[in-house]
């Protein structure tokens, strides 16, 4: 609850760093003011501000406010530009977007969310997955693969590749197949991770998805869990042991630090030259919300063929692609997918032919874009990126 950011609400300067900082690198800061009538509201400082004015009792939260509360991608750029830090605890001292889902759960226990994230956790909270599909999908899935529901290694597929873009999970356990004997996949024991009801202030919904997961992947005997999407990743990672105040039995890998890895030992072998110039765009849940920003980089440069080019705005400094981790996309699909374009347009200024991200759901935000525009750009995820190098 909000409570708990009162001292961290208290230290913004209003130095306005988060509303626009002009360096070489770095031309704007909140996608949302950007693609809005730049009200201080949306951006940073005005969610502090308005995180303040709650505290405060100076108002309530007015349906104009929740709007404006739920219209916030939880992307970090804001926090990554602030860049202030509590000397105490080494973690940043001003988090908007945790402020901002202190200030959702509020709202939430209030019975004030929008219709549409209050039907989202209620569908998740039914099938525990974010699609409403049924999870035997995922036990065809391991069925599929001969894949056991124990082992050293489990593969976390999620629920957005496994419902939205079969082909995805099918690629990245064909990559880990190949190299990891022990391979396991948990099938309809695997629960959505919980990341939209985390950020959406549902704390409940998520709560018991995590207490599942990690009792379903303690007792696959795993020591780790590898993922490819990004939001899994970080929630699974970051998310979980702050829920259960604990460390977590298991390590937590995304695909892209897996092969890194792998490259490393020597142990990636590619078979098909891929001639293109790619674009690496940065999820916000994997770059600045854990930190990972070089080793997908490093997967996409050991391809044969490929040319990586960056984007104006790249690692710490990426745009968010508009998804807002699908939230935004649900409650302003319209300002989301303005987002979305002025993402792809940067990617486009690159002159690369392929836009590639480490997250399914970056992916398939960014591509609605560029399908919509009749672009001529290829929007490929990093496991069929791999795969298609692989022969696989
Ligand atoms: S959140 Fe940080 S960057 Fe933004 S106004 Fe406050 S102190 Fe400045
Ligand atoms: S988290 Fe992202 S969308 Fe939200 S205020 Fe900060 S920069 Fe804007």
């Amino acid at each position: 609850m909000l409570e708990k950011y009162r001292y961290n609400v208290y230290r913004c300067t209003r130095c306005g760093v988060c509303r626009a900082k002009y360096n070489e690198n770095v031309h704007y800061v909140c996608p949302v003011l950007e693609n809005t009538a730049g009200f201080d509201h949306y951006c940073g400082r005005g969610r502090i501000a308005t995180a303040k004015g709650i505290l405060e009792e100076k108002f309530g939260y007015s349906d104009a406010l929740i709007d404006v509360i739920y219209a916030c991608l939880c992307c970090e750029n804001c926090r990554e530009q602030c860049g202030s830090v509590d000397p105490e605890t080494d973690k940043p001292l001003i988090d908007t977007a945790r402020i901002v889902r202190a200030m959702r759960e509020e709202i939430v226990e209030l019975g004030k969310a929008p219709n549409v994230m209050s039907e989202l956790a209620k569908v998740v909270a039914e099938t525990k997955n974010t699609f409403g599909g049924s999870l035997e999908k995922k036990k065809a899935l391991a069925q599929k693969f001969n894949l056991p529901d124990a082992g050293k290694v489990v593969f976390f597929s999620g629920c957005y590749s496994v419902f939205r873009n079969p082909k995805e999970a099918e690629d990245t356990i064909k990559i880990l197949k190949g190299v990891e004997d022990n391979l396991a996949y948990l099938g309809d024991s695997e629960w959505c991770c919980g990341v939209m009801q985390y950020w959406d202030g549902n704390t409940s919904v998520m709560r018991d998805m995590v207490y599942h997961n990690i009792e379903m992947i303690e007792k696959s005997g795993a020591d780790k869990i590898v993922t490819a999407c990004s939001g899994c990743y970080d929630t699974i990672k970051d998310i979980y042991p702050e829920i259960i105040e604990d460390k977590l039995p298991f390590r937590v890998l995304h695909l892209s630090e897996y092969l890194a890895d792998l490259i490393d030992q020597g142990r990636l072998k590619f078979k098909n030259k891929i001639n293109k110039t790619v674009t690496y765009h940065d999820p916000c849940h994997l770059g600045r919300h854990a930190g990972i920003y070089e080793q997908p980089r490093k997967v996409i440069e050991a391809i044969p063929g490929i040319k990586l080019v960056e984007m104006e705005r790249n690692r710490g400094s990426a745009f968010c692609c508009g998804s807002g981790i699908g939230s935004v996309r649900a409650t302003h699909p319209k300002m989301a997918l303005q987002i979305t374009h002025s993402r792809v347009d940067e990617a486009a200024a690159t002159g690369a032919e392929v836009v590639t991200s480490a997250c399914p759901m970056c992916v398939e935000q960014l591509e609605l874009s560029g399908k919509k525009r009749k672009m001529d750009l290829e929007f490929i995820n990093l496991p069929a990126l791999v795969a298609q190098a692989m022969g696989l």
